[in-house]
């Protein structure tokens, strides 16, 4: 089994993941590799994020790796939260309060269109990085919808079905999502 590392330790995202990976893969978190500490994301892009922190993660610790960047991006609000998705509702915030936040900022408005978009890196020892994008299009919802999932995903409302994230299953999540497109690009790569 081939192992790599999936530069997170976020239970939703390793689930995704290995759902996708299949059997051939062993995919490990960043607790499972021993590292501790929050990895450097001081981009100003998805892109430059996912890449700065997959090349620190095989630098320092000498393991082949992919990470994943994202962010959700909605019109009315010129593309914000964006790159700034995790923070949108302040430093130390929790995915409640920016999700208040966002329904704040659209409070009143119809023109409700997002996209949520992944930038996943590969990291490769002695290889060059290489990046994969994944895009899904939807609308805030104007209240939560549905338990699953986590971050945004109640306000995500998902084009092609027209029912939240949060109301999806796992595996339908996973076909729909911006970071199953991403890996599902990833995993098609690498065989
Ligand atoms: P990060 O790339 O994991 O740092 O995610 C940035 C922000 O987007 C965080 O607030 C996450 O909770 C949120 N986020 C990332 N992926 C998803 C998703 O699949 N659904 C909903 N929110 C997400």
């Amino acid at each position: 089994m081939m192992k790599l590392v999936f530069a997170t330790n976020n239970a939703h995202k390793l689930e995704e993941a290995r759902r996708i990976a299949g059997s051939e893969y062993e995919i490990l978190s960043l607790a499972d590799i021993g590292c501790h500490e929050e990895l450097p994301e001081t981009g100003d892009t998805i892109e430059a994020n996912s890449l700065q922190k997959a090349s620190y993660l095989s630098e320092k610790y000498g393991v082949d790796c992919f990470s994943d960047d994202t962010g959700l991006f909605v019109e009315a609000l010129n593309g914000r939260p964006g790159v700034y998705s995790a923070r949108y509702a302040g430093p130390d915030c929790d995915p409640e309060q920016n999700i208040d936040k966002l329904l704040e900022e659209l409070s009143g408005r119809t023109d409700r269109d997002a996209a949520f978009r992944t930038v996943v890196t590969l990291c490769r020892l002695g290889q060059e990085p290489v990046a994969f994008e994944g895009r899904v299009e939807g609308e805030i919802a104007d209240q939560r919808r549905g338990n699953g999932g986590f971050g945004y995903d109640p306000v995500f409302i998902c084009k092609e079905n027209g029912i939240s994230f949060a109301e999806m299953e796992a595996e339908e999540k996973n076909a729909l999502s911006h970071r199953g497109r991403a890996l599902r690009k990833l995993f098609n790569f690498l065989k």
